[in-house]
């Protein structure tokens, strides 16, 4: 299977894949569209469709006319097709990273291309579990043959938000395709271009319709997909306020949902941690280089009072290091957060914190000095400190690059303050005890549990929160064969 590159450069992607939606196989030009702005520099970058109810109701269909033939292939030939495309991401990777970068914000050597090399292997991952979409012969009666058969659903929707949109979207596509759905993605109309273009690298190996995307608001593109009757399942990755409402979307239409929402993790430092791995630990699970915009975001830090002091003063040196900027440069480490709405919000939270009595407000490394980036949504990677369990900037997700600094004494009481949200996406916790690590892996009451180290979304780890965190889990074999397929059970009987 051949792929050859689709675009040199990012400016002739952008201009491609502006005012479209990817349906059947084909660029369609919207009939609206909605500015796209360059984060670093306020510039409109290009324009996203704005799919209105009969240009998403086009791509349904689409997907639904491809459906019978993709259904019908063998699974593992499926799978070599999706495979083949993720060894083709790889080939166009660059390309498709400085659209992220333009379009998002985020670093392109800390964040954006390493978002793609996880893109290409959760392709490449899936693509070679076709052959384990297997169903069971059960001991019924030994002169009937009962089995179960697993069979794809039908049209997927997939939802995506702007945070990490290409692993994101991967996370979705691969396994349902893999498992003979055929898919219309939702891009986020803040960060279209890079979805467009590795979607349509995907697309190039599938038959035509088999992968569509739409891009447009929610209340408007993501409502009507949702509400689409030829919709088979819904999976959803964003924020808990859209999440409740397409939750109630699929219930209205008896169809499956899978959700992965927000987070405010906890990270635990015992007295007994090795600060040496567990301040770089922090600063890359509370994900610093991308602005703090992460679902598990370890946004909540206990950590051991004999520690504290050493812990903020080693984290705030750490910190003091990155370089905020221009997020192309090789040199920057921490680019722009998403959008003035989103910068807002966050600036919201910290300025609730500064007007809190005890609490105190540590910025750290230094804003960008070049005029080129004043327009630019830059933010100082913030450490908050004395602040009592019930405020907003402890209880409530941020999503920016603000992390929250607590103290304890007690195990039993930290353990139960990490467990007190509505959240339970991820945990960490760092010892040198196996005894308290086994402990605290069993009380914590997140769906990711991880022990001195913090990582992000890894193909064949399973992946999902509890609680208001979501519904389901991503990113393993469980999710494919759960998630993306139902199961028929079949008797069999030749009695005569
Ligand atoms: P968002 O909920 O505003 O939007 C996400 C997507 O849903 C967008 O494509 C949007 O257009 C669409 N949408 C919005 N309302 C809709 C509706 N009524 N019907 C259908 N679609 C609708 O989220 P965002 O601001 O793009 O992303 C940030 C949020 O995503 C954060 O809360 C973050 O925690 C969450 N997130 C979660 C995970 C995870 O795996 N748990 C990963 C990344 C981001």
């Amino acid at each position: 299977m051949e792929h050859t590159k689709i675009s040199p450069t990012p400016d002739a992607a952008i201009a491609a894949y502006s005012g479209i939606n990817l349906i059947g196989g084909a660029r369609v030009p919207a009939a609206r569209t909605l500015a796209v702005l360059n984060p670093a520099t306020g510039a409109v970058l290009g324009h996203a469709a704005a799919a209105d109810g009969a240009e998403t109701a086009a791509a349904v269909a689409a997907a639904r006319a491809a459906f019978r033939g993709w259904a019908a292939l063998p699974a593992r030939e499926r799978g070599k097709r999706v495979a083949a495309a993720g060894r083709a991401l790889g080939a166009d990777a660059e390309t498709v990273a400085r659209l992220l970068a333009l379009e998002t914000g985020k670093a392109l050597r800390t964040e954006c291309r390493g978002e793609l090399t996880v893109a290409a292997d959760l392709l490449e991952f899936y693509g070679g579990l076709g052959s384990e979409l297997k169903g069971e012969t059960v001991p019924y009666n030994p002169r009937m043959l009962t089995m179960t058969t697993r069979e794809p659903l039908g049209v997927v929707a997939a939802i995506l938000p702007w945070n990490v949109p290409l692993v994101l979207m991967m996370l979705k596509i691969a396994p349902a395709l893999v498992a003979g759905n055929t898919v219309v993605v939702k891009a986020s109309e803040e960060a279209p271009f890079a979805t467009l273009m590795a979607a349509e690298i995907v697309a190039g190996f599938l038959p035509e319709g088999v992968l569509n995307v739409v891009c447009g608001t929610g209340a408007k593109c993501g409502a009507a997909l949702t509400a689409h009757p030829d919709v088979a399942k819904i999976t959803f990755t964003g924020s808990e306020a859209a999440g409740e409402t397409v939750y109630a979307a699929g219930a209205r239409r008896i169809v499956p949902v899978s959700l992965e929402l927000g987070g405010k993790s906890p990270m635990i430092v015992c007295a007994d941690a090795n600060l040496e791995r567990t301040v770089p630990g922090a600063n890359a699970g509370m994900r610093f280089t991308r602005q703090g915009q992460s679902c598990t975001a370890a946004s909540r830090i206990y950590v051991h009072a004999s520690l504290y002091d050493t812990f903020i003063e080693r984290i705030t040196a750490a910190l003091d290091t990155l370089v905020i900027g221009d997020p192309l440069d090789e040199a920057t480490d921490i680019g722009t957060i998403i959008s003035a709405r989103q910068k807002a919000t966050i600036d919201r939270f910290v300025a609730l914190a500064e007007g809190t009595e005890g609490a105190t407000v540590i910025r750290c490394a230094t804003m960008p000095e070049d005029p080129a980036l004043c327009g630019g949504l830059f933010m100082q990677p913030t450490l908050i400190t004395g602040l009592p369990e019930d405020h907003p900037c402890v209880t409530d997700e941020i999503f920016g690059p603000v992390a929250v600094i607590q103290t304890w004494t007690d195990y039993d009481e930290v353990i139960a303050r990490a467990n007190d949200s509505r959240y339970g996406l991820a945990a960490t916790i760092w010892t040198t005890s196996i005894a308290t690590a086994l402990d605290a892996t069993a009380r914590l009451e997140a769906g990711y549990v991880q022990v001195n180290q913090n990582l992000t979304i890894q193909p064949n780890v399973s992946y999902g929160g509890f609680g208001r965190s979501g519904l389901g889990k991503e990113a393993s074999l469980e999710a494919m064969v759960e998630h993306f397929t139902r199961k028929k059970t079949i008797v069999m009987s030749f009695d005569a």
